[in-house]
């Protein structure tokens, strides 16, 4: 038993339960570790059993100061195995209804375990921004918090101006045309910080026809529950979003852009936590041995996130257009990425591509996009897929799906021009002639030079001295720590 005469601050830390929500917020819990807090982490009790099942049924235990807690999350179990993401309608319902009091129940025990000196008494909250209500709790116990914002700046700033294209009679979209017949395409010109949008290029849930739209509703609650004098920490940096971050800041005073966050952590690369990893999934580690065996930037590595699914159509157009370029290529293949079953790809595509293909079904990206053998990077546009490729240096071709990704796109291939899209119709042909273009063309350089020079200043940016890394040691003074 611990005695926590000399008290440690002690940050409790919630994501949304979603892949692409909990990596970033476990970068923040480490990177608040490090810098001596006790940390709580909590998960659903689904997502906790997936880490535990990912990883070994001790991987969580023995971190001095760093306590995984787990809450209900109020769905339906699903059948089957329980190795998929899950649904984000009613996971978004859900966080609504049925949060809030095992949260505060969470909090309630960890103060029981802090009067007996198992544990320091929480002082701090840090919270997915979609959590609106660790808001709520923070206040009733009067202790600071922090809102983590896991994606792109511009996204949040589009979410505290859903109600201008409600008001202007774009969302919802009056009939499924509006989604084809170009007027996408209109200029969104009352958002300051914006510089060329269309309304293409904002996150999706704008182009639902519906005025009941389960997405709509949630992020209207959410623009509608978070006040202006809440402190936000962005995973992104004044290098990345300037003109975002200033407009933002002009409404939310307390703002601390962190990231990009791949680049902060490894400020401190050998760290006693490198092995606390938060994937989902069983990583397939075999395909690192098989990247040793390949020529420097020559493989094309393709992952579409978490989430993502596609049609068999579209995973064929993938599969021959990748097949036809002739590259080498490592795909990752999730086993619930196809709607409505399992990807069979045919005898004839393996054996076209076995010399120079490999498939596997998730694997450590960080390390996969480090690895010098990757030469690009096809992605589906999740923001940390995005960042996690900036830190790496390598330049991607784009095929964004929903949520926030058609707003990464923009970014990634027109402001800082280290991608190239593919069309949402994918076609083989397309993929063949930008594959080829991204690992041997003059385009596919070019990209790779601008990609390294943006890892270079996220570099800078996340160095001691740099933005993002005072940003941290400013919302831990300022913030996290006034309590104590
Ligand atoms: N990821 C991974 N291995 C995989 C696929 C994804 O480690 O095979 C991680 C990836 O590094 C990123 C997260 O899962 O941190 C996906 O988040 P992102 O925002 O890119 O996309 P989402 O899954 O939310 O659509």
């Amino acid at each position: 038993m611990n005695n926590y005469a000399e008290k440690k601050p002690h940050a409790v830390l919630i994501p949304y339960p979603l892949q692409g929500h909990i990596n970033p917020l476990f970068k923040v819990a480490k990177l608040l570790h490090l810098k001596g807090f006790h940390i709580t982490f909590v998960n659903t009790e689904y997502n906790h059993k997936r880490l535990l099942n990912s990883k070994g049924p001790n991987s969580l235990d023995g971190f001095t100061d760093f306590n995984f807690e787990t809450i209900p999350d109020g769905l339906t179990p699903m059948e089957g195995n329980g190795d998929v993401s899950q649904d984000t309608n009613s996971l978004c319902q859900s966080v609504m209804k049925n949060f809030y009091k095992p949260f505060c129940e969470v909090l309630a025990r960890l103060s029981e375990s802090a009067n007996i000196g198992l544990i320091p008494p929480v002082t701090c909250l840090v919270s997915d921004c979609l959590m609106t209500f660790t808001i709520q709790a923070a206040e009733e116990l009067a202790l600071p918090i922090a809102l983590f914002v896991p994606a792109n700046a511009c996204s949040l700033l589009c979410v505290f101006y859903l109600h201008s294209f409600v008001e202007r009679g774009i969302t919802p979209l009056k009939d499924e045309s509006y989604l084809t017949n170009g007027y996408l395409e209109t200029k969104v010109d009352w958002i300051p910080g914006l510089k060329n949008f269309r309304l293409k290029d904002i996150n999706d849930f704008i182009r639902t026809r519906d005025p009941n739209d389960i997405m709509l509703g949630f992020f209207s609650a959410v623009a509608d529950r978070i006040p202006r004098d809440t402190t936000i920490v962005l995973s992104t940096s004044n290098e990345l979003e300037s003109d975002v971050i200033n407009a933002l800041s002009s409404m939310f005073p307390s703002l601390y852009p962190i990231g990009p966050l791949p680049s902060l952590l490894n400020q401190t690369p050998h760290n006693h936590l490198t092995s606390l990893s938060s994937n989902l999934w069983k990583e397939d580690t075999k395909c690192l041995e098989w990247l040793e065996s390949k020529e420097p930037r020559s493989i094309v590595y393709v992952n579409f996130g978490s989430i993502t699914v596609m049609t068999h159509e579209q995973v064929l157009e993938f599969a021959w257009g990748l097949a036809n370029s002739k590259q080498p290529f490592l795909w990752i293949i999730r086993p619930d990425l196809v709607i409505g079953g399992s990807v069979v790809l045919s005898s004839e595509f393996v054996n076209e591509t076995s010399d120079r293909g490999l498939i596997a079904s998730w694997c450590p990206q960080e390390k996969v996009l480090n690895h010098p053998s990757i030469g690009g990077f096809l992605t589906h546009c999740g923001w940390n897929s995005t960042t996690e490729s900036i830190c790496a240096g390598v330049p991607m071709l784009c095929w964004p799906v929903f949520g926030d990704q058609p707003t990464n796109c923009r970014f990634i291939c027109n402001e800082w021009e280290i991608g190239l899209e593919i069309d949402t119709n994918v076609k083989r042909e397309e993929v063949e002639k930008l594959v080829n273009e991204l690992i041997v063309g003059e385009k596919g350089k070019k990209m790779r030079e601008k990609a390294m020079e943006l890892k270079n200043k996220a570099m800078e940016d996340t160095r001691v001295g740099g933005c993002s890394y005072m940003n941290l040691d400013k919302v831990i003074n300022e913030v996290l720590l006034k309590h104590n």
